[in-house]
């Protein structure tokens, strides 16, 4: 099907980000067919079905390089016990409880919700990290049924991890990454592991030959709290990305979400290693956890990406907070205006490559046809020399209309098309007070 999302402000991004007023945005099944002035594409695809796109800012979809959908059920909940004072305790008494108590069901649901969230969001790939010790078998098969029912796409993987057998959750990656082989470019595949401070070196060794046959990287949290690096020096004599990489479990499609807590030399290992990092401010703020060194991180070279954590679905409302964190963490207002955005739009875009090889984030002919279509009427000049200062002041608080993935619109009118919101809201209401209570 030819669709024309016709008549809006079209923001490429990509290398040369143009902005164009009056613009339309051809799709050809899941392709970008061509960009342009609305007229000009009005008379070269006459028979497309129309979209109308007035009083809207047509932006790529956003991408999510770190979340946890099965963290959904925890909202409202009262954590048992007494509330925890720190990283290891909140893992203990918290996520941990809650992962195990997940039923088939509650994984289903848990990915659902944040899928529709995502499509509120006009967040149309995510990089997800998955635990359900209960259900470890055949978990990832019913995120990504939950993925494709949805129209999103997403990268998946279970978080090994010793606390509950050793490399729990080691046979369900393999099986999983050999389903999915190269992948169709809606699916992914990465090897998961939970931590460096819950996986021994022969659990390690394990997960990270399965993943360099396979040829995929390793997704894990790396020194999210200062527990995770003492625990690394105590036990392995070395900090945790060095402990990692004298593992091997560095690498260009490795995802060290979090690094925290890592000296200088441990970057110089991320930046010529080419492992990649994932920033994700409002979880560590939330957990009170630290300030990664996002500009130095930067300044090394490193790809850093922008995910949430599983803390919302919302990469616009992430892509601001690394922007006011990083001002005052650095007492220096001339920071992150330029950094918080390409998190967010570039580098998460060059993530996606290395895990689905195929390049998002970019409105170009040829590119994958997913949009995030957002009500937007610009106060001020809009243009290709402004853009950033309206995606972080104006943008980030404007409601996305439409959301296109794989060239099928998900969302139109903030009506979600793929999933019955409604009906999977109400059963999760029904059966999270039932899993609270297993814990
Ligand atoms: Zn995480």
């Amino acid at each position: 099907m030819t669709i024309r999302f016709e008549n809006g402000i079209v923001a490429t991004l990509g290398k040369d980000n143009r902005v164009l007023w009056n613009g339309t945005v051809v799709t050809d099944e899941d392709r970008i067919a061509a960009v342009g002035d609305a007229a000009e594409m009005a008379e070269r695809f006459p028979d497309a079905e129309v979209v109308d796109c007035s009083g809207k800012i047509v932006l790529p979809g956003f991408i999510c390089a770190h979340h946890h959908f099965y963290s959904t059920m925890a909202r409202g909940m009262a954590p048992p016990g007494e509330p925890a004072s720190n990283f290891v305790e909140i893992l203990e008494r918290f996520w941990w409880k809650l992962d195990m108590a997940l039923s088939e069901e509650d994984i289903t649901l848990s990915a659902k919700i944040p899928l529709i969230e995502c499509i509120r969001n006009g967040t149309t790939t995510i990089i997800d990290h998955h635990a359900s010790p209960s259900h470890r078998d055949g978990s990832l098969d019913l995120i990504e049924d939950a993925v494709r029912e949805a129209g999103l796409r997403a990268s998946l993987c279970y978080e090994v991890s010793d606390r509950n057998i050793p490399g729990g959750g080691t046979a369900e990656n393999e099986r999983f990454i050999k389903k999915i082989g190269k992948g169709d470019g809606q699916i992914a595949a990465m090897m998961g592991l939970h931590a460096s401070f819950t996986v021994s070196d022969e659990t390690v060794e394990t997960c990270v030959g399965i993943a360099k046959d396979a040829g995929v990287g390793c997704h894990i949290h790396v020194a999210e709290d200062l527990a995770d690096r003492e625990d690394s020096i105590a036990k392995f004599g070395e900090p945790t990305v060095k402990r990692l990489h004298g593992l091997k479990a560095t690498g260009e499609r490795s995802i060290f979400v979090h690094c925290i807590h890592i000296d200088e030399s441990e970057m110089d290992v991320l930046a010529d290693t080419k492992t990649i990092a994932v920033h994700n401010p409002e979880s560590n703020m939330n957990n009170a956890v630290g300030v990664t060194k996002l500009l130095d991180l930067l300044k090394k070279g490193v790809l850093v990406g922008l995910g949430t954590d599983g803390m919302s679905s919302d990469m616009l409302s992430q892509m601001r907070c690394t922007y006011l964190l990083h001002r005052l963490d650095n007492r220096d207002p001339r920071v992150a205006f330029m950094e918080a955005p390409q998190l967010l739009l570039q580098n998460n875009a060059e993530i996606c490559e290395r895990q689905f090889g195929i390049r998002l984030g970019e409105i170009a002919e040829g590119r994958p046809a997913d949009l995030a279509i957002i009500d937007y009427l610009p106060p001020t000049p809009l243009d290709e020399t402004n853009f950033l200062g309206h995606l972080i002041f104006g943008l980030v608080d404007a409601t996305v209309d439409t959301t296109v993935c794989k060239g099928k619109i998900l969302m139109r009118g903030k009506k979600i098309l793929s999933l019955d919101e409604e009906r999977i809201a109400a059963r999760s209401r029904e059966l999270a007070p039932k899993m609270w209570q297993r814990l």
